[in-house]
């Protein structure tokens, strides 16, 4: 396969590659994601195979904002609208409740979903024009660094992605916070950008 190179101009390649269920790496302000529709079960499925990621490690969809929750999440608590005005875009990775729509492939057959609005201007960009979720991983092959260029991406995924969007280095090295919602007092499962300080300031009570 040949790994197309794309620049921040070319969303609308960018967004072609995902709609018709490639494989390409994208910018975030953490590090570079391996991305793929979070809606089509036989895209993602191609995410665990390019990484050798195993099946039952669920991926964070990616979205452009709050007001795409109610799309892919049921019974989104007010708390979700309260975290993502504070921490949106930005690296905070919320824990809802699924609907149907999103296939098991993405979630490892879980009944939740990882929910998160990246801080990258070309990616919300790319992501607002395919109009789909993103799905997407860390670019790097399973067990290896995480990459924080486009470069380093193409040294473990060139010929195995359909394109990769160079978006400079990323600025953060930290992985997104992230924190369930579906259980009361929400529950921090990972800590990351986003502090647990921060998080009680916005909740209250978070359990760790
Ligand atoms: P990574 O893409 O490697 O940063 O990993 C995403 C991580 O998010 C997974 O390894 C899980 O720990 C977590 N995650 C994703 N989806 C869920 C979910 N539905 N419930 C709980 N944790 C999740
Ligand atoms: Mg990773």
């Amino acid at each position: 396969m040949h790994t197309q190179r794309l620049q921040p101009r070319d969303t609308a390649e960018a967004a072609e590659i995902l709609r018709r269920g490639g494989l390409l790496g994208i910018p975030t302000e953490t590090v570079y994601g391996l991305g793929a529709n979070a809606l089509d079960g036989t895209a993602v499925k191609r995410i665990f195979e390019a990484k050798g990621r195993p099946q039952d490690n669920p991926l964070i969809i990616h979205v452009t904002g709050a007001q795409w929750l109610p799309r892919y999440c049921a019974d989104v608590p007010p708390l979700a609208y309260v975290l993502a005005r504070k921490f949106w875009p930005g690296p905070l990775t919320m824990i809802l409740k699924r609907r149907p729509i999103i296939p098991d492939e993405t979630t490892a057959g879980l009944d939740t979903v990882a929910v998160r609005c990246p801080n990258h201007p070309v990616t919300l960009a790319i992501i607002r024009e395919a109009g789909i979720p993103i799905a997407a991983p860390s670019a790097n092959l399973s067990g290896r660094p995480s990459c924080t260029t486009a470069q380093d991406v193409l040294e473990d995924m060139d010929g195995k992605i359909d394109g990769i969007v160079d978006g400079g280095p990323c600025a953060v090295g930290v992985e997104s916070t992230i924190v369930d919602l579906t259980v009361m007092p929400p529950r921090l499962l990972r800590p990351g950008g986003v502090t647990l300080e921060q998080l009680r300031d916005a909740l209250g009570e978070v359990a760790v």
